[in-house]
């Protein structure tokens, strides 16, 4: 499968790490929407949010405790956005689920 982020976990393709485990890989992402800009990705491939079903129910808590990990590492004390675009109409052009670690600046509601 030729997925962009596959290969970065891989260690095909250049990025900068930020945290690893055993099920995630977190590195920097390549156009900076924040000062703190990190995506969040597990290490097998799944496509989409809507794509994981029950027996990905613990991968995704872990994810989410991965993002909320990096954050405190971060020292984003003042808080933060975790986004997940999911398909064309939410705005997802990776397809392999990753969540977006956003901080460092105030956010605004509602997003575009
Ligand atoms: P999304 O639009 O939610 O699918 O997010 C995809 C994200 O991947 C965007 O924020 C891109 O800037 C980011 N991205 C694309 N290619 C790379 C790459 N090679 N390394 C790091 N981030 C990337
Ligand atoms: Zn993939």
């Amino acid at each position: 499968m030729n997925c962009l982020f596959c290969q970065i976990v891989e260690g095909k393709i250049p990025s900068t790490p930020v945290f690893q485990d055993d099920q995630s890989y977190a590195f920097a992402d390549i156009s900076p929407k924040a000062p703190v800009h990190v995506l969040i990705v597990p290490r097998e491939h799944i496509g989409r949010l809507d794509q994981a079903d029950e027996s990905k129910r613990a991968l995704l808590g872990h994810l989410l405790w991965t993002a909320a990990e990096i954050a405190r590492k971060q020292g984003l004390a003042n808080g933060y956005r975790i986004v997940v675009n999911t398909g064309e109409e939410g705005g997802q052009t990776v397809d392999h689920l990753h969540l977006h670690l956003l901080g460092g600046r105030e956010m605004t509601w509602p997003p575009g």
